[in-house]
């Protein structure tokens, strides 16, 4: 469920019009609804009331700061995947013990910077990692808290790019040998161990795939503490899918998560670790965009937007689909048409929908993609010189720009010319 529902004829986000809003921004933009960020998370949070919890949002999904102010202040941790978003967090306010840093490779730097400005844990991912955090540990006179990552090689069943827990993904050390790698990191002196951690894929759309690495989770658990370690923490990763059509068979809701998360895990008495990106982020964002032609190409009309693939990749990067709606209400009873969506970039592969039914569309007006809240904006670039978009946040009945867009010459200052030329 979100909050970008038409009204008087209209898209509004919350109790404000979308075409307000893109006629004083400019399309293309992001634009977010605060009430759907806390649903989204609220939801977690009430998943896993059964016991102890914290649920920490994976930023990569969407790292404005005002995003990240939202959800923390409503009492989210954070999960960071580099140093660029650890920094983010922690100038979001988020507390260090509310943030925990995944990522296959960690560097020294980064690893020093979580140490001296506090840390949750850190999500290991290989020994030569684990190794540099005792060391850089060491060398501060501190410890670091750990879980390690296990692969436990189940088939997450969703996008080969976004899957990680087979074990030939690059992701955490393979669970078989989980039982020699926590005994060399109860041997390092600047690690303290504090638990496990899981992840296994992204756009995951049934409970199955999870439930048979939880369950491997829980064997490992007993295993550990019978070796002597104190495992008082599961990490579960995120990964929990939206829909992203409305026909589409909906994915189990975080409820059924958290109640499936309760039966494989909850007699373990562990403090659980969860960290949904996706979910959180999806649904709450869209992408407003404007026509700039219609063009009537061979036995197909073409939509061309001012939204490219540089602000939006996932069409063209994992084959997704996005639900793209017009901003004035389609009249009901006009007829529908068929159109190929496309931006202007010089790509083929800048194809955001084929053949997309819609009521008649022309130059000027307004489209909003759905669910484009999450590895939108994060994954955005400025390829063909295209200045990146601003981000905008709704609440309630008022909005604000999250983030402005650059002007064309602050694009071009960023370039430095050499004393040669
Ligand atoms: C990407 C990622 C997540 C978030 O995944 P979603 O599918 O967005 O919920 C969580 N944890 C780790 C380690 C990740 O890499």
């Amino acid at each position: 469920m979100d909050h970008f529902l038409y009204q008087n004829g209209e898209l509004f986000a919350e109790d404000v019009s979308v075409a307000e809003i893109a006629k004083v921004v400019k399309t293309p933009f992001y634009l977010y609804s605060t009430a759907t960020l806390l649903r989204h998370f609220n939801l977690f949070d009430e998943a896993l009331a059964w016991g102890p919890h914290l649920v920490c949002y994976a930023m990569k999904a969407a790292s404005n700061q005002a995003i990240l102010k939202t959800l923390a202040e409503a009492g989210a941790g954070m999960d960071v995947v580099s140093g660029g978003e650890y920094a983010r967090a922690i100038a979001a306010g988020v507390p260090g013990d509310k943030i925990v840093f995944s990522g296959v490779g960690k560097t020294h730097e980064e690893i020093k910077a979580a140490l001296t400005g506090g840390i949750r844990q850190f999500n290991v991912e290989s020994e030569p990692e684990m190794r540099v955090i005792s060391e850089v540990a060491v060398s501060l006179g501190v410890v670091a808290p750990i879980t390690i990552r296990v692969n436990p090689d189940v088939d997450a069943k969703t996008h080969a790019k976004i899957a990680t827990g087979k074990s030939e993904n690059k992701f955490g050390i393979p669970i078989a040998k989980a039982r020699a790698v926590y005994a060399e990191a109860a041997a390092l002196p600047g690690i303290k161990i504090v638990g496990i951690d899981v992840h296994i894929g992204s756009q995951l759309t049934e409970l199955e795939p999870f439930e048979k690495a939880y369950a491997k989770v829980a064997d490992l658990t007993e295993t550990l503490r019978a070796d002597g370690h104190t495992i008082e923490r599961l990490d579960l990763g995120g990964g929990l899918g939206i829909p992203y059509t409305r026909s589409n068979e909906a994915p189990p809701l975080p409820m059924e998560y958290g109640q499936m998360i309760q039966r494989s895990l909850g007699h373990l008495g562990c403090e659980i670790e969860i960290e949904p990106g996706r979910l959180i982020a999806g649904n709450a964002g869209i992408l407003v965009s404007s026509v700039i032609y219609l063009k009537n190409g061979e036995g197909r009309d073409f939509l061309i937007l001012d939204a490219a693939m540089n602000d939006l990749i996932r069409p063209a990067m994992y084959e997704a689909h996005h639900d793209i709606i017009a901003v004035e209400e389609p009249i009901a009873g006009v007829d529908q048409q068929p159109y190929d969506i496309v931006g202007p970039v010089c790509e083929t592969g800048d194809t955001f929908a084929k053949q997309r039914n819609l009521p008649p569309l022309t130059a000027g007006d307004l489209v909003a993609f759905r669910s484009a809240g999450a590895y939108g904006a994060v994954m955005s670039s400025e390829y063909n010189s295209r200045p990146l978009i601003p981000e905008v946040l709704v609440k309630d009945d008022h909005y604000a720009v999250i983030r402005a867009r650059p002007t064309i010459d602050e694009m071009i200052n960023r370039d430095t010319i050499p004393s040669w030329l």
